[in-house]
This record gives C-alpha cells, structure tokens and sequence, in this order.
C-alpha cells in the first residue's frame, strides 16, 4: 500500500513539475518570439509578462492555447488580449515601481496580474459580476496583495482613489470618458482603445501642465465598452 502511495506522489510530482516547467518554456518563447521582436523593450513588462501565469486565468480547456499569438474567450462572451497587445499596453504606460494605476476591464484578472508586478497599487473595475469575483480569486489566490477589484461601470473611474499615474482600459469606447481624463494624475499616461468600431485604435492620452494630448498608437479590436445604469 505504502508502495503504492509513493508510486502515485512520484508520478504526480514529475507531471506536475513538468507541466509547470512546460508553461514556463512557454512563457519565455512568447517574450521572444512574440513580443521582443515587435518592440517590446521595456524591462519591466518583459519580466512581467515573463513572471505572470498567463494559463490560469483562461477557462482549462484554453489553457494549452495560453501562450499563443491570439486573443483568448473567457466566457461571457469578453476575452483576454493577446499577448502582444497585453505588453504593448503595458509599455505605453510607462509605469514606476511607486506608481498607482486604475485600470476599466478587469476580465479575467491578466492584465492586472501584469501590471500589479510592476506598480505599487492597482486599482481595477469589472462590470460583469461573476467575472470579477473570480479575476478577484484568481489574483488572490497567486497572492497579489495590491490589487483592489470592483464591481461597477468603469465609466466614472474611481475617485476616492485618484488620480492616477496610469489609466488603462480593455474594452472599446467611442471617446475618451471625461471622468478618466480628470483622474489622470499631471503627467500621467492612459492607454484606451477608443473610436469607431471599424476604425478603433489605442490612443495613447497624456496629461502635462494640465494640457491633455492623444495619440494614436495601433489600430485595434476590442469587445465594446458597456455602460451600466448608473
Ligand atoms: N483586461 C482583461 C480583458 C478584458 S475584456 C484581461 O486581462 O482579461 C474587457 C472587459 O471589460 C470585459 O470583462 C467587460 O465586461 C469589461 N467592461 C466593459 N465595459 C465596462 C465598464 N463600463 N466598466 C467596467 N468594465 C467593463
């Protein structure tokens, strides 16, 4: 029996560690070949995007397609960036060890996970309930302990915790909302998917001297911004 029992711990541990030294390989060829190669240079998104488990936040029957070249379905019909996108976001934010950043979509809990290795405090808004109850799990449960997840429409950001260095958001919008712009900290950066829905790109907005200036960084696609009832 004793035997037995061993046997089974052996097996478990070699597939268990495998598995993991598999994702991890997987990780790494996806910084390369995936996101070095196309520009992303920031030290600190490519340890991010190396460190984070990207597998455990999509639904397990996606979970070998994790570290693909693609976005990924995580239920309710929303979906998680690609890779690529993720870091491209992230970079753009130019974000500080010290820095506190707002992000509007918080999906599955990823781009979070990422941006919470690298600044002080995250603070993120999800209005689908179930989604971000279980993004708040997940994050807990890999033991992110600067991340604060809501419940609510994004639109009017978070005021009792702003402003922000950083403002990131996941879903598509036609303009910037105003309530954003005015929780952007001076000199602050935001990131947000924004115009028309066939001609949506990633505006990059930054606030200096109190002047506010948009640029457009890539032509994107995101799952619509959705305004709640408040
Ligand atoms: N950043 C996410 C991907 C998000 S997909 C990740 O890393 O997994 C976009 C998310 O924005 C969806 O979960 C959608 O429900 C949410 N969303 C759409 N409109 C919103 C709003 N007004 N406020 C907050 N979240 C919103």
């Amino acid at each position: 029996m004793n035997i037995l029992v061993f046997i089974s711990c052996f097996i478990f541990a070699i597939t268990f560690g495998f598995s993991q030294d598999t994702y991890i390989t997987q990780r790494q060829d996806m910084v390369n070949n995936q996101l070095k190669i196309r520009g992303i240079v920031d030290l600190a998104t490519i340890n991010a995007m190396r460190a984070v488990p990207r597998h455990v936040f999509v639904p397990e029957n996606a979970q070998k397609y994790a570290y693909e070249d693609r976005p990924l379905s995580i239920g309710k019909g929303q979906t998680i960036s690609q890779p690529y996108i993720v870091a491209f976001m992230t970079q753009e934010l130019r974000l500080q060890s010290e820095h506190k950043v707002l992000e509007i979509g918080t999906g599955s809990g990823y781009q979070a996970a990422v941006l919470a290795e690298i600044a002080k405090e995250v603070y993120t808004i999800e209005i689908i309930e179930s989604l971000g109850k279980r993004a708040k799990e997940q994050l807990d449960t890999l033991g992110y302990q600067n991340v604060e997840v809501r419940i609510g429409d994004g639109y009017h950001g978070w005021k009792e915790k702003a402003p922000f260095d950083a403002i990131i958001v996941t879903a598509g919008i036609d303009s910037i909302p105003k309530p954003l712009l005015d929780q952007l900290a001076e000199g602050g950066r935001m990131i947000i998917p924004a115009g028309p829905r066939n001609a949506m790109h990633l505006l990059l907005v930054t606030k200096n001297n109190g002047k506010v200036r948009t640029k457009k960084r890539l032509p994107v696609r995101f799952v619509p911004f959705v305004r709640g009832r408040n």
